[in-house]
């Protein structure tokens, strides 16, 4: 069974025979609700009245150098779905870990399960406050720093080289490529994709058991990147693309220009080129010239990614690193971004197809 039908039978479980009212936001997993202890029943009050929105939903921050307050959690929280507490455990001293599930339930489409998710309660002086699950796991975890460089390791990971030294050493590049001073950043290493979620206090959601289990995330303006990648330097390449323009920058190069200098899924952009190289001898109806209108080429690449990288790399080679702020600057319609195009590098559209299969070969070789 798989774990999201799992999830569904849980649901109409407790919707059949939990006895309580429909119209509550919350329903409780009985054992919670008959709980006994004072501190849980506490935790639930105070957990119903943030979930039905009577109340914020106040986390604690946790001291730490710059990896600020995630709240991953809150992806989980929305006054739209319906929730039901699994279970209620003490995890260590007043420190309590609730498991809930969060789902929606419509007429046309059904149920569909958002997340089960942990959030971490803690009970001082019989005020309820919650952590971030997020923060609270690393806590335990390795910390090295360098020169502006905050790496987190979980204890189960080792490396025979210093990634720290790799990660600051492509920093200082990109500050110089960008003409900006290095960007000081959070880089949180994870065995997997599914892993990190974990780390974040899901059980599940939709996004965490993905084929490709090499992901990323690069959060801005905070700089924290999240990574299964030991020196994901596509990662930080947003992190001064965002620096420069903020939310400006265009969206289609903005992949291109982090997959040009930093590859993609910790590969560089020649390893992915030489796939969709063959994919494009196997699939002769794709055509280039409207190369926008193409999204997946497996389920480790777009074409915004790998032709994108391609298209910033050759823009480079004729104009330098002006090249690659003009295309970032450019507006987000698709005509500015084929416009763009044609004019840097000189190339009528229905011409772009030819060019580029040539020069894909050329740097595939
Ligand atoms: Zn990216």
């Amino acid at each position: 069974m798989s774990l999201s039908k799992f999830f569904v039978l849980i649901i109409f479980f407790y919707l059949s025979f939990s006895g309580y009212s429909q119209n509550k936001n919350l329903h409780f997993n009985p054992t919670v609700y008959n709980s006994e202890d004072s501190t849980v029943k506490k935790i639930l009050i105070r957990w119903e009245k943030c979930l039905n929105g009577d109340v914020p939903l106040e986390i604690i921050e946790h001291q730490d150098n710059r990896l600020q307050l995630i709240g991953f959690c809150s992806d989980a929280i929305s006054p739209d779905y319906q929730y039901i507490l699994l279970n209620v455990r003490n995890i260590k001293d007043n420190i309590f870990e609730l498991k809930t599930l969060s789902y929606t339930n419509s007429e046309t489409n059904g149920i569909n399960i958002i997340a089960v998710f942990n959030i971490l309660a803690i009970c001082d002086d019989n005020k309820i406050r919650f952590i971030d699950p997020f923060l609270y796991n690393l806590k335990e975890w390795t910390l090295i720093e360098k020169n502006g460089i905050c790496l987190h390791m979980p204890p189960s990971i080792s490396f025979d080289f210093p990634i720290i030294d790799s990660l600051e050493k492509f920093n200082r590049k990109m500050a110089n490529l960008f003409e900006v001073r290095p960007i000081p950043f959070s880089y949180v290493l994870f065995e997997s994709y599914s892993k990190l979620w974990e780390i974040a206090g899901f059980d599940f959601r939709d996004d965490m058991f993905t084929t490709s289990q090499q992901r990323g995330i690069a959060l801005t303006p905070t700089n924290i990147i999240l990574s299964s990648i030991p020196v994901h330097s596509h990662e930080i390449v947003h992190l001064y693309i965002r620096q420069k323009w903020g939310e400006k920058a265009n969206n289609w190069f903005n992949e291109g220009v982090a997959t040009f200098l930093g590859g993609h899924r910790g590969e560089p952009l020649k390893h992915h080129l030489q796939k969709i190289y063959f994919f494009l001898q196997n699939n002769p109806k794709i055509n280039l010239k409207n190369l926008l209108e193409y999204q997946k080429v497996d389920d480790y690449a777009d074409f915004r990614y790998i032709i994108g990288g391609e298209i910033c790399k050759l823009i480079y080679e004729i104009h330098g690193i002006n090249g690659i702020y003009s295309a970032l600057s450019t507006a987000d319609d698709s005509k500015s971004i084929y416009d763009y195009i044609e004019v840097s590098l000189n190339v009528n559209r229905n011409d772009l197809h030819a060019f580029l299969i040539e020069n894909i070969k050329k740097d595939i070789k």
